[in-house]
């Protein structure tokens, strides 16, 4: 329930979230001189980061890349100690941005948005939270994120547990110490597998259940080459342009000969030598890894012997070999020594992929009939992606249409940025935009930047509505379709497609027609007098 509602603030714009798409986005709007404000549930900035520090949080996204672009002092005055980032680096990455462009204070922190509403007479939404502030803006800007509303399946019995049970997306600050303790791990996802290893090295015995084995790649993750930061020092801005140029919106050197251009030896030796580089690149080996089945097996299956020659008991690799979906169609892992980890005499892989996990007991998890004891349970279990975060908050459009009514079918916006009925109302990352399968860093900043340059548009000719048009929508929604039924990705029960959340309608979320194309079309949009959207 809201607390005592206060007086209500006349703001320009309302930002809903500060993780890196609201810090820049609240920095771009204060730069134009609109009066603002950010709401976080959380105790800082940081977002992802802020909340996800369970042990062996790292980007996977190299530090260099993953990191804002916007600014050449910025970036140069900063320097990664390692080639992936853990996650207090990252924390101390937000808070230099945070003072160096003095964000705080335009932030109320510890305060959620429980509900956005559009007014139509006044064309002006009124925000509220739950320490009863009341704002009433003209634009109302949800940078609330697509991995931030974490979840936990409703396992029978959950509530019984009498030891700890933490979620990685929500980690106690003060850190956890599984010293001594028996643990069960329940998720192989990317939480699960930067996780696993650690708390394998702290705990007495561990248990991991899995549904669905995760691709993963070794990250090969190490101190940065001071070589190569002097070199990003000076070029950086330069590198970052490039990579806004590409598809993958990223430094990596994608390869594009088809896998069939080459014969098996030749295929074989560039397979290997991406893999010794660690991290993404293996990904790019190819052009059509991605989109051709016969050319992702041959890929899938160089990963699955890799797998099979690091884990020792060959049911136990066989039960980590991942063979219901394509390479790469659900979120590709990064690790440091996961599959080493499960030939540890102390560590148990549980299949739960057939025999889900019948309860939880006050002693610990129960797996056709056996029961798992443990002193605590970490749910690795991801997130409500996407769209959860924006649906937990009552966002009300025009007539009182809800948000949830909106998109019961599944996300429609335009462009992934604005959602028809809804005027006014921006999404950081919306469903429909590249957002997660691009650095979001890019994708957080191009949408912030569309977004200013739009209501500048709007300032410069005394326009004081825009909406997207059903039409456009329709037409964009149909895109994001036909581009994702072009790849492999449809293939696989991912969070992409919401499979993760029972009842959640099946439809892939981002945008997988690549950065480059997609930023086009936007400036293409802006250009052609913001095509496809309304503006009065
Ligand atoms: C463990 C993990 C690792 C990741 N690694 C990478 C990586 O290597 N590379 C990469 O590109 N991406 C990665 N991501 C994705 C990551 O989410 C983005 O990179 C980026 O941090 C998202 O920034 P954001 O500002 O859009 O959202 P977030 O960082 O999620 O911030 C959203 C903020 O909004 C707040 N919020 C939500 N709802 C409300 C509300 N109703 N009221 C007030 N505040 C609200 C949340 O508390 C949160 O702080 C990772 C994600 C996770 C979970």
């Amino acid at each position: 329930m809201n607390a005592h509602k206060a007086a209500p603030l006349h703001l320009d714009a309302v930002v809903v979230g500060t993780g890196f798409g609201g810090m820049y986005m609240l920095h771009r709007l204060r730069g134009r001189g609109l009066t603002v404000k950010a709401f976080e549930t959380g105790k800082d900035v940081g977002g992802t980061w802020y909340w996800n520090r369970y042990p062996g949080a790292r980007c996977d996204v190299e530090s260099v890349e993953y990191q804002y672009g916007f600014s050449a002092e910025i970036a140069r005055d900063w320097t990664w100690s390692e080639r992936y980032a853990c996650q207090p680096e990252i924390m101390k990455y937000a808070d230099y941005v945070a003072k160096r462009l003095d964000l705080r204070k335009d932030i109320q922190f510890n305060t959620r948005v429980t509900s956005a509403i559009y007014d139509e007479a006044s064309q002006r939404w009124t925000v509220e939270t739950d320490q009863g502030d009341v704002v009433i803006a003209q634009f109302c800007i949800m940078a609330t994120g697509c991995l931030s509303a974490s979840r936990v399946p409703d396992f029978e019995g959950r509530d019984t547990f009498a030891g700890d049970t933490y979620h990685t997306g929500n980690w106690p600050h003060e850190g956890v110490d599984f010293t001594g303790k028996r643990v069960a791990v329940i998720g192989t996802g990317s939480s699960g597998v930067q996780s696993i290893p650690i708390i394998a090295a702290q705990a007495e015995r561990l248990f991991v259940f899995q549904r669905t084995p995760n691709f993963s790649l070794p990250a090969l993750n190490g101190p940065m080459d001071p070589a190569y930061v002097e070199d990003m020092r000076e070029n950086f801005m330069a590198a970052r342009a490039r990579a806004r140029a590409t598809n993958s919106g990223s430094f990596m050197q994608a390869n594009d000969q088809s896998v069939f251009d080459v014969d098996e030896e030749e295929r074989r030796r560039n397979f290997e030598m991406r893999w010794e580089k660690g991290g993404f690149a293996f990904v790019t080996s190819y052009k059509d890894v991605m989109n051709k089945l016969e050319a992702n097996k041959l890929a899938s299956e160089f990963v699955r012997n890799k797998i099979r020659q690091v884990v020792d008991d060959p049911k136990v690799a066989d039960l980590l070999t991942p063979t219901n979906h394509p390479l790469g169609t659900k979120r590709l892992c990064l690790d440091t020594n996961y599959y080493q980890t499960y030939n540890l005499p102390h560590v148990s892989l549980v299949d739960i992929a057939d025999r889900p996990i019948e309860r939880i007991t006050s002693a610990g998890v129960v797996v056709a009939g056996e029961e798992y004891k443990v002193d605590a349970i970490v749910f690795a279990t991801g997130f409500d992606a996407m769209t959860g975060a924006l649906l937990r908050i009552d966002i009300r459009g025009k007539g009182g249409l809800t948000l949830q009514e909106k998109w019961e079918g599944g996300p429609r916006t335009y462009l992934g940025l604005a959602v028809s009925g809804f005027p006014n109302l921006f999404t950081i990352t919306g469903p429909g935009s590249p957002s997660v399968l691009v650095n979001v860093i890019i994708a957080v900043e191009q949408h912030s930047d569309w977004i200013m340059d739009c209501i500048d548009h709007m300032r410069a000719n005394g326009l004081s509505v825009i909406e997207a048009e059903t039409d456009a929508e329709d037409r964009w929604v149909d895109h994001v379709n036909e581009k994702a039924d072009e790849t492999l990705y449809p293939m696989a029960d991912s969070w992409y497609v919401g499979a993760n959340v029972p009842g959640k309608p099946r439809v892939f979320m981002p945008y997988v027609g690549g950065f480059a194309n997609y930023d086009n079309i936007c400036k293409d949009v802006a250009a052609n007098g913001y095509r496809g959207f309304s503006l009065a």
